[in-house]
């Protein structure tokens, strides 16, 4: 028998990751445990941006491409705005002296450079991150946030994909207006990371079941609206039966093993990326990186039970191999699994 359920086992995990978010004493007292930021490590390049740098050209050699992204939670002071949108042109700066344009881009969410402050403060610190990043020929992903940003997030990104082609976006197929979202930005010729969205969001507004309909919701998209594009897009998941499902589609609409990527979170699930990379698919990497690196990492853990179940799997796993500490006493199951 078990020491621990595997529901208590999730549970608490999520527990005490939604505690800590909560609590910024303990969080930085957390922070500072060795082991905490060994195991950070395993999701986040590290605190620099030559960790990112580093860790882009250790997934070249995997034939990995990576998508890079500074840490930040949002923040409402234009300062903070400036500084991120400086880490940012510092970061083309470095994958274009780095030579790495063909293998990395990067990610930046819009309440880093100052959505909160105004859309016209943000659409001016988005536009000279866009300029420069166009010169060097570096894409740039905007991440979508949680809901209340989602049409000021559209609607900036539709007024400077016009005059900025290496502008992209990120559609979550858990919210119900994802159709409509994915046409305007196929309207634009746009190309689109889905994914099935990260932050808790209402029954009325978003579906809510990962393994149900937000799956199908997701095969849909792909489906009906991006692959039928014939434009290049990013799925990015996790869920070994989406990325079937996608391969199958892909067939359907005649598309080859170049014409998409399937993008995943560095750090999860390894053996599933080097499978995508045997079978010669693209793949891309969330990469991120910066000090502000614990509540991302408790964010992974906590926002989806799964995450938690999948994580200590990992960690369990990766201590043993790696570390040769062996914890699978915890739980027999973890011995059996994929
Ligand atoms: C490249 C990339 C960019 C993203 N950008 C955004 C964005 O801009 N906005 C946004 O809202 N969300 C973003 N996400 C997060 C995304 O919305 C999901 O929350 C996340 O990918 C988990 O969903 P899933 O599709 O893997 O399915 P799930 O059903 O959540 O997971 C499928 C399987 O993968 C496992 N798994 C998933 N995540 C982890 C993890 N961290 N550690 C261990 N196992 C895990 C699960 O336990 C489960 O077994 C991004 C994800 C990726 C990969």
């Amino acid at each position: 028998m078990p020491l621990i359920s595997s529901a208590k086992k999730r549970k608490l995990i999520t527990e005490l990751a939604q505690m800590l978010q909560q609590r910024p004493g303990p969080l930085r007292l957390f922070a500072k445990f060795p082991l905490v930021k060994q195991l950070s490590r395993f999701y986040i390049a590290g605190e620099k941006m030559s960790d990112a740098i580093r860790v882009a050209k250790e997934m070249r050699a995997e034939g990995k491409m990576v998508t890079i992204d500074h840490l930040g939670e949002e923040t409402k002071r234009p300062i903070q705005a400036e500084e991120d949108a400086a880490v940012y042109k510092k970061l083309i700066q470095a994958i274009s002296k780095e030579e790495l344009v063909d293998h990395a881009d990067l990610s930046l969410k819009l309440t880093q450079v100052g959505l909160n402050t105004g859309e016209g403060f943000c659409v001016e610190k988005l536009t000279e991150v866009l300029e420069l990043a166009q010169e060097r020929r570096v894409t740039v992903w905007v991440d979508m946030e949680g809901s209340k940003y989602t049409e000021g997030t559209i609607k900036i990104i539709e007024a400077l994909r016009p005059r900025f082609p290496n502008l992209r976006g990120v559609i979550q197929a858990m919210m119900k207006s994802s159709n409509s979202h994915v046409a305007r930005l196929l309207k634009l010729g746009a190309t689109i990371r889905l994914c099935k969205g990260a932050y808790k969001e209402p029954p009325d507004i978003a579906y809510q079941h990962r393994a149900g309909d937000i799956r199908a919701n997701f095969l849909k998209i792909v489906d009906k609206q991006l692959f039928p594009s014939k434009i290049y897009h990013g799925i990015a998941t996790h869920d070994e039966f989406i990325i079937k499902e996608t391969i199958k589609l892909a067939k359907k609409h005649k598309l080859t093993e170049k014409d998409f990527e399937f993008q995943m979170l560095y750090g999860v699930k390894k053996e599933l990326q080097d499978e995508l990379i045997k079978l010669k698919y693209q793949l891309r990497l969330y990469v991120p990186f910066g000090e502000d690196w614990l509540p991302y990492f408790l964010r992974r853990v906590s926002e989806n039970p799964d995450i938690a179940e999948d994580f200590t799997h990992d960690l369990i796993e990766r201590l043993h191999t790696e570390h040769n500490i062996d914890l699978h006493w915890l739980h027999p199951h973890f011995k059996h699994r994929e």
